[in-house]
């Protein structure tokens, strides 16, 4: 296919008017796609050239993409920059200056040379790159030009979420976009669309036979929240409940030689945790991938700290003054792969056991506490002993459930403390409009209008605006910051609205938000019509608690949660 139709498409995507239109035009676009160009396009959707846990990345900064353009302009560097901080977005200038062409590059083409320009590294390949970039430009026609300039900025962002990409692949390739949830369990088990999108072409076999693979993250497994001990004893019955830590939860992965680290969001943060592998490395030969969360204990004393210290350890450069500071132990609770066997499938006691095999004692390694626990006190107490070994308090596990990747279910179900007058739990929402702010806050952000995630429609569904909570600093600087480049002039397809913000977002920005109660509002869109007719579910008196820049827009709290949060209230 030539690029200037996948393009074509793209820019028919953005401006769908539903998401069941989006699906179509894409499942259009791949069945016109000659089968080998396929994933290479759904990695271009995603504005990448690899599937994010590769950590391949461009590595071309706007200034480096400015001096290319201007290369294939023939202007001056400075002149090209102001214009394009005038205009600001690289694409939308190249596609007013730069001369209509024929130019017949194919995605193959242009697929190659980008992931050319993102495996260059190392001595002079910031030269290289922009030469070879401005090549593709020369023989690219404007609308082209500003999709790569776009991609390569990483500014693509089309808003195209994973599970329309899914949904569209099924509708191509095995007919039906009822399929996806087969589509679903692959991508659970891989995390990479582009695989998934091989499959999809051989067909239904190929995707039922798919297997984890020691490497490629596994998406990971969630917990469902129910309102107290009670509710808990009679959903999963006598069960194993284990301390909840409160650090950054890692899956981590080796080969017999190499080790990977991925984050919640499936991020490579292997760089983050050398002391955390080194000790893996030390007690472990055979290959294995495992779930812990690792905890930022106190040097002198040992004493766990809280989550907020492990974001320490989020620098380019790790020192080992940092190391020394915030050292990590590993509490190690899952086990999804050991002894050549997957035990995804396997049920929690079978998994428990073979995690306690696997165990060797080491000073930054510790197994996940639990107890069995029959009734309601013995849970309490559980829970008491949690929260006094520094613990956020349980995950309650179901004896033979399984691992269910890229879930949130009743097999595991976390068991929080709550404050009084307060819902018991937090809710992480993703930011998709704003009201501008007036007086003290002009120039600014007032409010924020925020969305919980519906799974099955794909969708945003507003819940809240949320106004306070924000620090001086979040409403001069950080909001602006952090939101600017996501908005956009009308509503995003994805986003499903009955409030109109002065400023739309694409959704991208997750926030933590705590409230006092849930109630029915004619206003917002979360779950609406579900609990009653004409009403959807919002937020009385939300604050903002914290960014959650670990969680994609897709992990945000799901509409049915909401759903569940707002019935337990009584409960
Ligand atoms: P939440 O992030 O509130 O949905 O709670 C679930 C999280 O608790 C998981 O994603 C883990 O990061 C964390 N966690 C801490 N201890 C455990 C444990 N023993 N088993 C499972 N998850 C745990």
């Amino acid at each position: 296919m030539t690029f200037r139709r996948f393009v074509a498409t793209l820019l028919e995507v953005e401006r769908a008017s539903s998401r069941l239109a989006m699906v179509r035009m894409l499942a259009e676009a791949f069945r016109e796609l000659p089968p080998e160009e396929v994933p290479l396009a759904v990695l271009l959707l995603q504005g990448r050239v690899a599937p994010e846990f590769e950590g391949l990345e461009f590595g071309v900064a706007e200034k480096e993409a400015v001096k290319a353009l201007a290369l294939v302009l023939g202007r001056d560097e400075a002149e090209v920059a102001r214009a394009v901080k005038e205009k600001g977005d690289i694409g939308a200038y190249a596609r007013e200056v730069l001369p209509e062409r024929e130019g017949g590059l194919t995605v193959r083409q242009v697929y190659g040379e980008l992931r050319a320009i993102a495996e260059d590294s190392g001595k002079g390949s910031q030269l290289r790159k922009r030469e070879r970039l401005a090549r593709l430009l020369a023989a690219a026609s404007p609308e082209e030009a500003a999709v790569i300039l776009r991609t390569v900025t990483g500014r693509l962002r089309l808003g195209v979420g994973d599970a329309t990409v899914l949904e569209a692949l099924a509708l191509a390739f095995l007919g039906d976009r009822g399929k996806r949830p087969l589509l679903e369990r692959a991508y659970n088990l891989t995390s990479d669309l582009a695989h998934v999108a091989r499959l999809a072409l051989e067909g239904e076999e190929a995707l039922r036979a798919v297997k984890l693979e020691v490497g490629k993250p596994v998406r990971m497994m969630l917990a469902e929240r129910l309102p107290g001990p009670e509710q808990i004893m009679e959903k999963l019955g006598p069960h194993y409940a284990e301390h909840k830590y409160d650090g950054e939860r890692v899956q981590v992965h080796f080969n017999g030689e190499r080790f990977w680290v991925y984050s919640r969001r499936l991020e490579n943060i292997t760089h983050q945790y050398p002391d955390l592998l080194a000790a893996l490395g030390e007690v472990q030969q055979e290959p294995f991938i495992v779930e812990a969360e690792a905890v930022v204990v106190d040097p002198v004393t040992g004493e766990m700290r809280p989550f907020q210290n492990v974001l320490n350890r989020k620098v380019k450069h790790l020192t080992p003054e940092l190391l020394e500071k915030y050292p990590v132990k590993g509490f190690v609770f899952e086990i999804l792969y050991h002894d050549g066997k997957t035990l995804i499938d396997r049920p929690y006691t079978e998994r428990r056991q073979a995690l306690e095999r696997w165990f060797r004692p080491h000073e930054r390694l510790e197994l996940s506490s639990k107890r069995f626990v029959e009734t309601t006190e013995e849970l309490v107490q559980f829970f008491d002993a949690s929260i006094e070994a520094g613990c956020e308090g349980l995950v309650c596990k179901k004896p033979d459930g399984e691992y269910e990747a890229g879930k949130r279910g009743f097999k595991w179900v976390k068991y929080k403390r709550g404050i009084a007058g307060k819902l018991s739990d937090t809710l992480d929402l993703v930011v998709v409009g704003a009201w501008l702010g007036r007086g003290k806050r002009a120039g600014s952000y007032g409010s924020l209008l925020a969305a919980a995630y519906n799974p099955d429609e794909d969708r945003f569904e507003t819940l809240t605006k949320v106004g306070s909570g924000f620090s001086d600093e979040d409403l001069g600087q950080v909001l602006p910051r952090r939101l600017d480049p996501y908005r956009r002039e009308e509503r995003h397809p994805r986003v499903w609205s009955l409030l109109e913000p002065d400023v739309w977002f694409d959704p991208a920005l997750v926030v933590e938000v705590e409230a006092q109660e849930i109630t029915l509002s004619p206003n917002h869109t979360c779950a609406y019509g579900v609990v009653q007719e004409g009403r959807g579910l919002a937020l009385r008196f939300p604050r903002f608690v914290r960014y959650r820049d670990d969680k994609s827009p897709e992990e945000a709290t799901s509409t049915k949660e909401v759903v569940e949060m707002y019935r337990n209230q009584w409960a």
